[in-house]
């Protein structure tokens, strides 16, 4: 939730860094379309776009050379969330989605040593891949116990 004093300061700086003139409507439309998103969203998505040197297939411009409207602000924070929750989280019982054996066979078919042990995908490693190789799939980071496949 940002507060008009917030929002106004934000508004500000980018028209500033775009030479505009400040506009009472355009910030009630920056208010009303980004007024629900965290202070820290709203400003890290705006250096996003400033940042983006990529050129516009439409237009054939630079990107970032052009004040975002409010909506393409909204939309940036929207799909940065996505890609966030799409990255591997591991769970809390291996280290980054390995876990140490020390018994049965290594990925690679061999009998793990009880003294030395190996190194094992965890459970929620599997559970990603999964995820990532089903389209439209839930996210699904870490199985339940229960929702394990019967051995
Ligand atoms: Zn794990």
């Amino acid at each position: 939730m940002i507060q008009e004093p917030f929002m106004r300061e934000l508004y500000v700086r980018t028209i500033q860094q775009y030479s505009r003139q400040p506009n009472e409507a355009e910030l009630v439309a920056w208010l009303s379309v980004l007024g629900e998103n965290s202070y820290a969203d709203v400003d890290s998505a705006l250096r996003r776009w400033s940042a983006n040197t990529a050129t516009d297939m439409h237009t054939g411009r630079i990107a970032g050379a052009r004040m975002p409207a409010p909506a393409e602000i909204k939309s940036m924070i929207l799909s940065f969330d996505r890609s966030q929750s799409e990255r591997f989280q591991h769970c809390e019982k291996c280290h980054d989605g390995w876990i140490q054996v020390f018994e049965g066979k290594s990925m690679g078919g061999n009998q793990v040593s009880p003294k030395i042990g190996a190194a094992k995908r965890c459970e929620c490693w599997f559970a990603w891949i999964d995820y990532k190789n089903a389209p439209g799939g839930q996210p699904k980071l870490v199985r339940e116990k229960h929702e394990q496949p019967a051995t």
